[in-house]
């Protein structure tokens, strides 16, 4: 239905090698001999391409970046050990003490912790907005914002936002757009629609099968003969790598920038078995996309209050049709009003695993209010939507029908 024939072919001709071992190799070691003192100083001033030291890049781990460079239409990415690390690296490459965040959406627990406490430790401020307040996202944009950070899609108030909207207002503004699309890989391409960065976890769907932790920010390419928002006073810090680096800046500035001194690189066991995930995503992503339709349907039918964009009584149902015509992730939740019913209903299901993921191959369930959400107190949980009895459902590989019947069973 969703086909997505491109990815298809691209994902298993790229992870597969032609020559020799057809599976990539793993290159497990942390450091890299240089042969020559003359070949190490040519490393190091980056006019010979070999590695340098894992921290810095392994090439297992450039492979799988490459490959998820080519899924975005990026100039190139940066591979990292866990999603976090890739919304850590992105951010912190652009901003220093006194900037502003403007971030918009859902938003993920740990990247609402990052913004909210984490860098205003570090005298950075972010303002948090929903999806729809268009209007209060330009006016906050002030000549300290250096980032528009957007949610692909909330997770988990399932809040859908106009991300070509939104791209304008950061673009007129002359400010960076950066999206985490962990939850619509191949659905969404935020980079088409306008975004500078993406921010993606790849523990998620894109492994797919709980095996491995990992991130990646995909950067576009700098243009160096034109106008470019990265070429004003506002990204005064980026300047020095367009004339080091041209094109390639972005990547660049988050390696010297973050990557040398914070260290969150990736690890050449994860950046394989991230491999492996993509070589099937298209598949999963097709089929689950398909199957979230039917079951919050049939739950919905059944008198559950089911909370997914693709039901008519969601407020964007309308954008879920245009904007998201291939499906907007794994994700749908169920509020079982109390905290008493949504442990019942968890306690009785015999298919979904309770755990904190996303996006696996398995159905998981989790009630947000005693997890995830338990340190937020209730005027951020209103705002993020959690409710007492909410619980979060990704759908997995499993028979529609069978969730179904087991939803209904845990739910009586
Ligand atoms: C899981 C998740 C993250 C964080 O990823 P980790 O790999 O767990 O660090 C960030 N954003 C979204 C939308 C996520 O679902």
């Amino acid at each position: 239905m969703n086909n997505f024939e491109e990815y298809c072919t691209q994902f298993v001709q790229e992870v597969g090698n032609k020559e020799g071992a057809v599976s990539p190799a793993i290159t497990n070691s942390a450091s890299f001999a240089y042969g020559t003192p003359e070949i190490g100083e040519g490393i190091f001033d980056g006019s010979v391409k070999k590695p340098l030291y894992s921290r810095m890049g392994n090439p297992t781990t450039a492979k799988l970046e490459s490959i998820i460079a080519k899924m975005d239409g990026g100039i190139g990415a940066v591979a990292t050990s866990s999603g976090m690390a890739a919304t850590t690296l992105a951010t912190m490459s652009l901003l220093s003490a006194g900037d502003e965040v403007v971030s918009i959406g859902g938003l993920f627990g740990g990247t609402y912790a990052l913004f909210s406490e984490t860098l205003s430790r570090f005298g950075i401020s972010t303002t948090f907005f929903d999806v729809d307040e268009l209007v209060n996202i330009k006016n906050a944009i002030s000549n300290k914002t250096k980032i528009v950070f957007l949610e692909s899609v909330g997770n988990p108030n399932m809040r859908l936002p106009d991300i070509k909207a939104i791209a304008k207002i950061a673009n007129d503004a002359g400010v960076v757009f950066m999206v985490d699309n962990t939850i619509t890989p191949l659905s969404i391409s935020p980079l088409k629609l306008g975004a500078d960065i993406v921010v993606y976890s790849t523990t998620k769907i894109m492994s797919g099968n709980a095996s491995a932790l990992g991130g990646c920010a995909v950067f576009r390419a700098i243009n160096v003969d034109g106008a470019d928002k990265f070429k004003t006073d506002r990204y005064c810090d980026i300047h020095k790598f367009i004339k080091s680096a041209g094109k390639m800046a972005l990547i660049s500035n988050a390696k010297k920038r973050v990557m040398r001194d914070f260290g969150m690189s990736a690890n050449a066991n994860a950046s394989y078995q991230t491999m492996l995930g993509l070589e099937t995503l298209p598949l999963r992503m097709d089929r689950i996309v398909q199957t979230v339709e039917i079951v919050a349907k049939a739950l919905d039918a059944n008198g559950l209050n089911i909370n997914h964009p693709s039901l008519e009584s969601h407020p964007q149902n309308a954008r879920y049709k245009k904007d998201f015509s291939k499906g907007c992730g794994t994700l749908l939740t169920i509020d079982m009003r109390t905290k008493e019913k949504a442990f019942k209903f968890l306690n009785k299901t015999e298919l979904a695993t309770l755990t904190a993921n996303i996006g696996d191959s398995r159905t998981l369930a989790l009630h947000m209010a005693s997890t995830i959400y338990r340190d937020f107190d209730d005027e951020v949980k209103g705002f993020l939507g959690i409710t007492e009895g909410l619980i979060r459902i990704s759908i997995g590989l499993e028979s529609p029908q069978d969730i179904i019947t087991d939803f209904l069973e845990a739910a009586k």
